[in-house]
């Protein structure tokens, strides 16, 4: 058992996709699979647009460009390193800022304090399908004038507020990576009510062309495959279901670790939907062994759970040489980087594993 594990829904349903594209030896360029996945997770989120991309981090670079942001953006550095990178990769600074420690994602005051006269925008991370402050950022960015984009490569067919995540800020963006929640093997998503900024990525994602030779903007190869659109389109109708597979997961690991003294699995708001994909267990070290002693203990026992966002972004490189003073106000970030410990969950895990995976811990625990 390992994190991140896909889930394959309807292996029959992508076989038949696959033979009909062959068939066409349409593979790529804005093909009919793309055309139907796009219009499909539109619906789905409720927006205007959705460009699908090759994957999410091409996406984020993509949205960053069409924005016009410059200079300093505000990140959590809690977050997969592909948020950082892709700011830096344009040429931008990302400015960490530190998170709540209940929830993990962006603390709207950090975030005021990180606003100098060189901000041009916030990029927040929906972390564990849980919808980032998503109210207090926009009335902050609304305050500066600053545009708010969104990370939501964790967070497909979760909720803020009972609206699908993916219609807030000026635009959001899925990674549809075979680990996320909802795949199409690699792949990704800009989605936004806004017609010019969906027009201007369409033509950054296919090198600025707006027709067979013409090149109106400058570009990149941002496109899907249609492959990899036929296994979005074969996992897509099975959302629901998946949903209802990781929330049994994560009600039994909340049940079987609930008398296990030093570790608690992180509840998600019932008011809204969360898509379960992560269960996240945070480890006091206080009360037992420490978290990496207790990833050892399932990792000898052939349970490959994982730290999550370790050492945080700052420590990575290049922003631990770039930013070295960076840890002096993420103080929230590394404590929270010390106790994450993700477990395995998806449709390749079963309530009998995780019975087997809780006692491993309340062992180790028991242990001392
Ligand atoms: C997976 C992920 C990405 C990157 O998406 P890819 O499709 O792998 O490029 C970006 N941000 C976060 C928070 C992610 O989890």
């Amino acid at each position: 058992m390992h994190v991140g594990r896909p889930n394959i829904t309807d292996q029959a349903r992508f076989s038949e996709l696959v033979e009909g594209l062959l068939e066409r030896r349409w593979l790529t360029n804005d093909g009919p699979l793309v055309r139907e996945l796009e219009e499909r997770v539109a619906a789905h989120v409720g927006v205007r647009h959705c460009v699908a991309t090759c994957n999410g981090t091409v996406a984020l670079e993509i949205a960053i460009r069409a924005l016009g942001l410059t200079g300093e953006v505000i990140v959590p550095s809690y977050t997969f390193i592909a948020t950082a990178h892709a700011l830096h990769w344009q040429g931008l600074t990302p400015v960490f800022a530190d998170i709540d420690p209940r929830t993990h994602t962006l603390d709207p005051e950090a975030v005021q304090r990180a606003i100098t006269p060189r901000t041009s925008g916030i990029l927040g991370v929906h972390l564990w399908g849980r919808a980032a402050p998503v109210d207090d950022l926009q009335a902050i960015a609304d305050e500066h004038g600053l545009p708010l984009l969104f990370d939501a490569a964790h967070a497909f067919s979760s909720t803020h507020r009972q609206r699908k995540i993916g219609r807030f800020g000026r635009a959001e963006v899925f990674s549809f990576h075979a680990t996320k929640f909802f795949h199409s093997l690699e792949g990704g998503a800009i989605v936004t009510d806004d017609d010019d900024l969906a027009e201007t990525m369409r033509l950054m994602r296919n090198f600025g062309f707006a027709n067979e030779d013409e090149v109106i903007h400058p570009g990149t190869n941002g496109k899907m495959t249609e492959v990899c659109a036929a296994m979005g389109l074969a996992n897509l109708p099975h959302v629901d279901r998946v949903r209802e597979i990781n929330r049994e997961n994560h009600t039994a690991y909340t049940e079987a670790l609930a008398e296990v003294p030093g570790v608690e699995v992180m509840q998600y708001d019932e008011a809204e939907d969360n898509n379960y994909q992560y269960v996240v267990l945070e480890v006091d070290s206080r009360v037992g062994p420490s978290r990496d002693e207790m990833l050892r203990t399932l990792r000898a026992e052939n349970v490959l759970a994982r730290r999550y966002f370790w050492p945080g972004c700052h420590n990575m490189m290049p922003y631990r040489e770039l930013y070295p003073d960076a840890a002096s106000t993420l103080a929230q970030t590394e404590a929270v980087a010390d106790r994450v410990l993700v477990l395995p969950t998806g449709d390749s895990v079963s309530v009998d594993d995780i019975e087997v995976i809780a006692d491993i811990l309340a062992k180790r625990i028991a242990i001392g």
